[in-house]
């Protein structure tokens, strides 16, 4: 490894001149400004230096060093996707989310002033990648298909990995892969001229890099330097918060609405968990400070630096680097539900004497689901005389950065990516963050000048339930997927692959198992016909292996539209959020106008989807896809039936890309895409049915109340979301049930039905004996102490014929 010329500073940039190659790029003159500005940039010798003499480059910088938007110009301007220059194919910059991917092509396209056509993006199903594409951004996704249609790569002169820290399965299978790819690229360079080596450079904004930089399973004959970019970051003071409370996002709004009163001017950034915390608090704060406001601006606050905040309020940190505070416990407190008195002072920070009270709010909110144009609203000064307060998921924490924060508030709270192995689907949960993702959130706040981060959880909580960073997804992600891929890939020893995190032995034998049960791989560990054409779909090999049985049963466009329900997760708002009732109390008491018609259309609604088949949620799904396609309006009619309108238009869209694909893959075996499909019969119905039982044949159910009789069970249950099943797993695992003569609620070997699935409205004695289920799930406790019950969904019956037949 060559050390890197450690005489290199800021000063021997400007010039350029030890570029070998250059392409000229005008900017303007503000984007010059801003981009002198950035730690990044002074770094551009130190980068490229790197990149001309290693294969593989670390490049670490925090959070707005500006890493996305200039180490792909850097690499441009020396040449990098110039098609006559020495290095001709293009430079490709994946990131984990289509909404940086987008906003980000759009950025560097605008700071590339003239060069603006060079620059493209490429996102599942949207794209501006033209032949003159030089800087090719695009999902993880996007590259790792492409992967497998070309192992070289070769089209691409670089590629850039960024936010490799996020730890994605993606990423972390790139990562493994491009290991190879840059051996086989310079291998091949050697004996064919026209064949250039590849260069790899993977970014991350924290210090994780040992992951990748020190791993000699990644990296064997050399391991990549690493080029750190530090910020400019101004002191942020941190404030945990004395007690943390449950109920976070009331508590939030208190904070800001507070802390827009009391606080001197500057940009507020509030991380929350979901789109619908962020709706609830923007509403609240429109409704706290409507913008026709009365209160008098300009109106001087003296704030005295005397009064300071009773220390039980908030622990004020004084740190130089986010990082590093050593906050102490004041308590060791439980989490609490309880409200406690309101502390006036808590947000004197004793800076300014006096300053201009702002009066009104310019509230955004910022996350994935958000239209790009609106997204783009936060880099927009906010109107003369009002704060900035952005409302964001963790989109915020380290792909976007938001001039102009002064102050943080912190839920600690994501809404992290949840694989449930069994379905290949992800769902979401709310969970703690860890250390790491608070300081990049606490980061933000020192972008322009010193700020605050005020914590809605104590320090207590932080230490003892906040891990250090967050684990690879990979860790506990299905590997079906996965493994069918690189076994595409021809490669013999899945256990011998360069993971950065290499996932348990076990796992990947499961996976292997479950593979082969779908007829994906052969008892020699082979990839079968099947299994490539199943590999074609950008599915999981379970939505896979149903549209190939689709396509093998001659009910091909059904087979489609209802992968393409199935593949999209939570299509249905469900009926907890509608007030419905819950698992504990069905169909509430509460006889509030609002509800009885709410619950009126809501069974409308569910009666009009169900009418194609009673008793299966997957169909139920599927009916809901087709009826789309007759309504005018799709997204108030989505609404009216209680739909997500942006999941029914992904599945729709799914939908017709997987009718192009099968069109190419088996020409005739099916026509153009029609949205419109004419009801399936009975017997169409029930092939459907059981093409759902075969991509889920490992998740069977079987009812667990009938004779003979469980002793454990002391009553028949009467509702149907009590009737106990047990899962195939369980049931060939004696020793996990219970054996302690409790009542079925409290047995961990049972698993019920989701409320929401249409089973659910049917009579306990007359549920069917085996049901199919996607998933399983565990609801948050929303009863301290009481462990709620496992549920499946979606659901579909199947008989025991057809489970012999399955066999
Ligand atoms: P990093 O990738 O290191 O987190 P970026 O390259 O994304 O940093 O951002 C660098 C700087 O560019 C940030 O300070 C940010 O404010 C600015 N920036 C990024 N995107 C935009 C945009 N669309 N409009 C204005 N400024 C932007
Ligand atoms: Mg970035």
């Amino acid at each position: 490894q060559e050390p890197l010329p450690a005489d290199m500073n800021t000063a021997t940039i400007a010039g350029g001149s030890r570029k070998a190659y250059a392409v000229p790029v005008s900017r303007t003159p503000e984007i010059q400004a801003t981009r002198i500005e950035l730690p990044v940039v002074a770094e551009e010798q130190k980068i490229m230096e790197a990149v001309h003499n290693h294969d593989v480059t670390i490049v670490w910088g925090s959070t707005g060093s500006g890493k996305t938007t200039q180490v792909p110009q850097f690499l441009f301007e020396a040449g990098y996707g110039d098609p006559k220059g020495p290095s001709p194919g293009i430079i490709g910059v994946t990131q984990p989310r289509r909404v940086a991917t987008v906003s980000m092509a759009k950025r560097v396209g605008e700071e590339m002033g003239d060069m603006k056509h060079r620059v493209g993006y490429k996102i599942r199903f949207d794209g501006t990648v033209t032949a003159n594409t030089a800087i090719k951004f695009m999902t993880d996704g996007v590259l790792l298909r492409e992967v497998s249609q070309d192992f070289s790569l070769a089209k691409y002169s670089a590629i850039i990995i960024d936010e490799a820290h996020e730890r994605g399965v993606n990423t972390d299978i790139l990562i493994g892969m491009l290991s190879r790819i840059v051996n086989l690229r310079k291998d091949m360079a050697k004996t064919d001229e026209s064949v250039k080596p590849l260069k790899l450079i993977i970014m991350s904004a924290t210090l994780r890099t040992a992951d990748f930089a020190a791993n000699s399973r990644l990296f064997r004959e050399t391991l990549p330097p690493v080029v750190k970019a530090e910020g400019r970051q101004h002191p942020v003071s941190v404030h945990f918060s004395r007690k943390t409370k449950v109920g976070y996002v009331e508590e939030v709004f208190k904070k800001v609405k507070r802390g827009h009163e009391k606080l001197p001017p500057g940009g507020m950034l509030v991380f929350l968990t979901g789109q619908d915390e962020i709706w609830s608090v923007a509403k609240q704060l429109k409704q706290a400070f409507p913008s026709t406001s009365a209160q008098g601006s300009g109106a001087k606050v003296a704030v005295s630096a005397e009064e300071t905040p009773p220390e039980d309020e908030d622990i004020a940190l004084n740190t130089e680097q986010s990082n590093q505070w050593d906050a102490e416990s004041d308590s060791d407190e439980e989490i609490t539900g309880l409200d406690e008195d309101e502390v006036e002072d808590e947000f004197d920070i004793g800076e300014e004497k006096e300053f201009e009270k702002l009066s009104k709010v310019h509230v955004l909110p910022l996350y994935s689901q958000l239209p790009t144009k609106q997204q783009l609203r936060v880099f927009d000064s906010p109107p003369p005389g009002s704060r900035l307060i952005i409302l964001a998921t963790n989109v915020a924490e380290t792909s976007i950065t938001i001039p102009g924060i002064r102050y943080v508030f912190d839920t600690g709270r994501a809404k992290s990516k949840k694989y449930d192995r069994e379905t290949g689907i992800q769902t979401f949960e709310v969970g703690w963050i860890s250390k790491a993702s608070a300081a990049q959130r606490a980061g933000r706040a020192g972008r322009t000048g010193p700020g605050h981060c005020y914590r809605l959880f104590s320090s207590a909580i932080y230490e003892a339930d906040f891990k250090e960073f967050q684990d690879p997804e990979i860790i506990d992600a299905p590997l079906e997927g996965v493994v069918l891929q690189l076994r595409s890939l021809g490669l013999k020893s899945i256990v011998d692959f360069p993971f950065p995190s290499p996932p348990d032995v076990k796992s990947l034998l499961k996976a292997e198992r479950l593979l082969s049960y779908l007829g994906a791989l052969s008892t020699d560990g082979a990839v079968t016909v099947t299994g490539r054409a199943l590999s074609a779909f950008p599915l999981s090999p379970r939505l896979g292996r149903m549209l190939y049985l689709g396509k093998n049963h001659k009910i091909v466009a059904l087979s489609i539209a209802l992968v393409a329900a199935l593949a999209v997760p939570e299509l249905f708002i469900p009926q907890s959020q509608l007030n419905l009732g819950d698992e504990e109390h069905e169909f509430d008491e509460e006889d509030d106008d609002r509800i009885d018609e709410l619950r009126k259309s809501y069974n409308a609604s569910h009666a009009t989807l169900s009418r194609w088949d009673r008793t299966s949620d997957a169909i139920k799904l599927l009916t809901a896809l087709c009826a789309s396609a007759h309504a005018t309006d799709t997204e108030a009619w989505a609404t009216s039936m209680f739909l997500r309108p942006k999941a029914l238009k992904e599945a729709s869209m799914l939908r017709e890309q997987l009718t192009s694909i099968m069109r190419t893959q088996s020409p005739g075996a099916i026509g153009s895409y029609a949205p419109r499909i004419p009801q399936p019969t009975d017997k169409e119905i029930k092939m459907l049915r059981q093409i759902v039982a075969a991509g889920y044949i490992d998740q069977v159910a079987q009812r667990g109340d009938l004779s003979p009789h469980p002793p454990e069970l002391h009553r028949r249950p009467k509702r149907a979301i009590d009737v106990p099943y047990v899962t195939l797993l369980h049931s060939t695992d004696s020793s996990a049930g219970s054996s302690n003569g409790a009542d079925a609620n409290d047995s961990s070997k049972y698993v019920y039905l989701h409320p929401s699935s249409v089973l659910a409205r049917t009579a306990a004695k007359n549920l069917p004996q085996y049901i199919i289920y996607s998933r399983l799930q565990r609801s948050a406790s929303s009863v301290p102490g009481k462990i709620p019950k496992v549920r499946m969904h979606p659901l579909t019956p199947v008989s025991g014929v057809q489970l012999t037949a399955l066999a």
